[in-house]
Parts: structure tokens; sequence; C-alpha cells
């Protein structure tokens, strides 16, 4: 760990050995890591003469773009704390996100920046504004096209090759703000260090070659010859997963990171042919899609070598089929949240197989516990199941200016993570469920996950969520909401007697919905459980 990049500010000065091999693919936008380093360079410089300091902090608003990359990096550059914000929130809803932190510079698309414009009287903290991709001319104070600064991205390549400002920055100073989904409630403002965003970087490396040992076999040996990976990014860059589980490795490894104006599944295939891509997925939705489509058969997809995904649920039912569509690629599955900077459990290839309802144990130099969760002291033995909490370098601070709620969830250097887990002997973890998503039938316990998973087993499901609806007496009831595959039919009974067949009675739907596209779902992938449970409302209200 002496060795872990200390600042993100190293990173980017590591990353340009990589030279001319081309770092960010977006469209008809290819940027070399050389190039990169450039415009991360003038624009860190930018930061510094609007009077950017050490602790500011500089929000970005915007889809996945490679201006997103330069932004976040010549930010932490300079010492900011970078502050991604949710891209698909709406006008009030990012206008909470820059007072809340406060932010100084803001940093957004063309397209945000209308839904955000009616908004900025409401912003004193900003001094200034950067707008990228915008045609017009904007006659505001505080705006500045991004693209009068830095150029476009087929243009980095000529800009200056200055080094970046000096800045000193240690592996204990703030780095990151990042925004809880908001499943449970209002989304939170994580604050991670420059050592807990780095971490995974480490651990994934690391965790790679563990794997190898326990099955006795010699990790491989890096290959200077060996052809550059590629990734395709199909989860936006704003939250934890795709900036440091996948961007941050990238820029460090001298991976390939190829963006998509937005998901799209054909045109995913397009881009695994043409890119060479070896590694996709994100979320268990997007692998679903990889596998199901029928399309798939159109193009050449023998690149792929790993489909992995986290940041929610995901039924044992879709690593076998990874392996049945894409023999040659390794599933894996990884747990983590905003709170511990993305994974903190993870595995892949065989030990998932042998698993597949496991994400992992904990990755190197985490730990995991179990606690009663009625009390989040008492340590559970392995096979108990209680709250998971999770303790190593990646766990964030706190809360950004929400100290009753940091105490609440970060004690003694552990997170306490609000998830139901068990452990196995060998450390090996199985989430349960969201505490907050057990549903509680007249006092027996039914956790949802368990549910979705048996019926992703039946051969006409695509997609299924299981809520919990009111009942006068037993409190809640179970209920299904599915969508099935193109051509496939199921009915409501069929469904609940596959149910019935592998789970005990009081855990079998009471009601199925059938739903007539893939389920709505949050920008990690997340089923919008809320928005089922009114369908039901507004049903019973309807009847
Ligand atoms: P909020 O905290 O605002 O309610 P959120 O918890 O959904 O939102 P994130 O930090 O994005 O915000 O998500 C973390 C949660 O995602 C975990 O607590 C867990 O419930 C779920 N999760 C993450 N990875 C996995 C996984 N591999 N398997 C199952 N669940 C996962
Ligand atoms: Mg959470």
């Amino acid at each position: 760990w002496k060795n872990a990049p200390p600042s993100i500010r190293s990173v980017v000065e590591w990353s340009r050995q990589h030279g001319e091999k081309i770092f960010l693919v977006y469209e008809d936008e290819r940027v070399s890591f050389e190039a990169f380093y450039r415009a991360v360079s003038a624009f860190a410089r930018e930061l510094q003469a609007q009077g950017v300091q050490k602790g500011d902090r500089v929000a970005i608003v915007m889809r996945n773009l490679p201006e997103w990359v330069v932004a976040f990096y010549a930010a932490a550059s300079v010492g900011a704390i970078v502050t991604p914000l949710n891209a698909w929130w709406t006008g009030p809803e990012l206008e909470y996100g820059v007072t809340d932190s406060g932010a100084k510079v803001l940093v957004v698309d063309a397209e945000r920046y209308e839904r955000m414009t009616e908004h900025l009287p409401n912003c004193p903290s900003l001094v200034r504004v950067y707008v990228s991709r915008e045609r017009d001319e904007i006659a505001h104070p505080l705006v500045k096209k991004l693209e009068d600064v830095i150029g476009a991205p087929n243009s980095w390549k000529d800009l200056p090759a200055e080094p970046l400002p000096p800045v000193e920055i240690g592996p204990e100073d703030d780095a990151t703000i990042f925004y809880t989904s908001g499943t449970t409630g209002k989304p939170k403002g994580a604050l991670a260090t420059q050592r807990a965003v780095n971490s995974n970087i480490m651990a994934g490396a690391i965790g790679a070659a563990r794997s190898f040992l326990r099955r006795g076999e010699a990790p491989p040996q890096p290959d200077p010859n060996a052809p550059q990976r590629a990734s395709l990014i199909s989860v936006p860059f704003f939250h934890v997963t795709g900036c440091f589980a996948v961007l941050n490795p990238s820029l460090f490894g001298g991976a390939k990171l190829v963006m998509m104006y937005k998901w799209d599944v054909i045109r995913a295939f397009e881009l695994i042919e043409r890119e060479k891509i070896n590694q996709a997925g994100g979320v268990p939705t997007i692998a679903w899609q990889l596998i199901e489509h029928p399309a798939r058969k159109n193009y050449d997809l023998s690149s792929l070598e790993s489909v992995g995904y986290g940041g929610a649920p995901s039924a044992p039912e879709l690593v076998r089929k990874i392996k049945e569509t894409f023999p040659k690629s390794a599933p894996s599955n990884g747990w983590g949240m905003t709170e511990t900077c993305a994974s903190v459990t993870g595995h892949s290839g065989e030990d998932y197989q042998n698993r597949p309802d496991s994400c992992g144990p904990a990755v190197p130099v985490s730990e995991l516990q179990i606690r009663d969760p009625n009390d989040g002291v008492t340590v559970l033995p392995p096979g108990q199941v209680g709250e998971l909490w999770a303790k190593g370098p990646q766990v964030c601070k706190g809360y950004w200016n929400k100290p009753e709620e940091t105490a609440k969830t970060f004690v003694d250097g552990w997170v306490r993570t609000g998830d139901l887990a068990k452990l196995d002997e060998e450390g090996f973890c199985f989430i349960i469920d969201r505490a907050k998503d057990m549903l509680i039938r007249g006092g027996e316990n039914i956790y949802c996950v368990e549910v979705e998973n048996v019926l992703y087993d039946h051969p006409a499901v695509m997609d299924a969520a299981i809520v919990g609806i009111p009942h006068r007496t037993l409190g809640e009831e179970p209920a299904a909401v599915v969508t099935l595959k193109p051509g496939a039919s199921a009915t409501e009974e069929e469904l609940r007697a596959h149910v019935a067949e592998h789970l005990a009675a009081f855990k079998v739907p009471v009601k199925v919905k059938f739903w007539h596209e893939i389920l709505p779902r949050n920008a990690n992938g997340k089923i919008l459980k809320n928005e089922l449970k009114k369908a039901f409302e507004e049903e019973q209200a309807g009847a």
C-alpha cells in the first residue's frame, strides 16, 4: 500500500507514460493519453487563474463525455474537492447539489446548462460556469465556453505540453464528494480522501492476483507487449462505479475507454466489435441485455473477456448465462456503496461460478463484519444473517454537511451499510437484501431479492421486482412486477406456482403485475421500487 498512488494528481502524472496510446473514444473523437494530459494541464491552470484553491468544490454536471474526464482530473490536480452531480437530476435537484456542496465552479454540458439556467441566481457560491458543446453565444456574466479555453477533444493534442501547475496534495487530503443514489432517501454527499479514491486501483490489482493464488496458480505477469485493454463504459461517471471502478483504473493502467452517448444495446454490440472491447458490463441489467438481445448474433463479440457488474442485486442465474453466451469471458461481481468509493468485495471467474449468489470476499485490505442490526455492536458468526459493516482504506470520511447522519453511519472507521448479509467460513459475502427493502408479512421476514431470484429463474421472465403492498392485518404483502422476454408468455398463476415450488407459501407474491418494458431504474441500475408501488396504489384507488 506504500506504492498506492498518493493522490489523484499522481495518477494523472503516472498515466502520461502511456503517451500516444488512445485513452478516450467518443463517437469520432479519439484522445491519446498525452493529449488528455495536455487538456488536464490547460484546464487546471485555468481553474487556478479563477482562484480555485485546495478544498474548493468544483461541480461537474455532464453526461459521459471526454470533457467530464478532463474536468474531473484538472479540478483534482489543483486540490479542489471534485463534486460530480447526477446528470439525470432535474433543475431543482441540480440546484440542491450546487448549493449543498457550495461549489465555486460548475462545468456543465449545453443540455444541462439549459436545465440549470433559471437556477443559477439561487447558487451564490458560483464564481464561474464552463459550458461545453454549446453552439450559441451565451450572454451570462459567469459563463465561459469550455472550448474557448481548451478547444475540442480532437484538438487537445495541439495544446502546449506544459506540466500540471504545482500544488502539494497528500493521501489524507479531501478529494471528492459523490452523491448516493437516493434509493432510500434524499441523496447524501459522501466525502472521500485522495487515498480512498485510489484504493480501488490497488485492490483490483492485488485482488486479481489473489484469486489465482487461491487456486494454487501463479498470477499472470505484466507483459509490455500485450495488446492494450479496452473497456466499454456503460454506467455514468458521476457514480462511484463509473469513476472509481472503471475510469480511474483505466487511466492508471493505460486502458482504452469507450464512451456512449447513452446506453443502447445495439450500439454496444457495434462498439464491442469495432473497438475490440475486453471488458463490458457495469450493472446487472446491462449484462442481461447483452445476453438476451437476439441481434447479438450479428456481431463479432469474441474480444469480450469479462462481463462484470455490481451496484445492485443480481440473480445467480446471470452467472451461468454469461458463461453460456460468452464462454471466453469471466463473469464478475462486486459489492460497494458510494460511502466506500465503489467495491469493498469482489470476485470473478471460477470463484464466482462456484458461488453465484455471493458478491465475493472483502477486497484486499478491507474487512467485513456481520453485526446484530438491533444493537449495531454484537458481531455474528459465519452463516448468520445480520447487518453488514465494512472497514478499509476506501471508506469515506463522512457525509458532507450532515453531522448527524455521519455519526450514525461512520463509526470508528467502520461504515454501517444498511444491507443485510451473511459471510461463510471462507469470508465470502452473501447480500440478502437492503434492510429497508425487506418486508415483514404478519411477523414473517421476506427478503425481496430471494423471491426476485426465483422469478428470474423462470424461462419466460426477463425482469422482476418484489414490492410490499399494504395489508390491513398483516402489515405488508409481497407483490411482483414482471417483464416477460420478447415472444415469451406466462400467466400470473404460472408465475405464482413457480415461486410456490421453490419457496415457502408466505413468500409467494399475492399479485403479479405485467410490465411492458424493462422496469424503471435509476442511473445506477437500481429498480425504482417507489414507482412500482405507486402503480399498485393507483390500481387500488381505481378499483
Ligand atoms: P441511498 O443511500 O441514497 O439510499 P443507494 O444506497 O442506492 O442510495 P449507492 O451508494 O449507489 O446508493 O448504492 C449502494 C447500495 O447498492 C448498497 O447498499 C447495496 O444495497 C446495493 N449494492 C451495491 N452492490 C451490490 C451488489 N453487488 N449486490 C447487491 N446489492 C448491491
Ligand atoms: Mg445507501
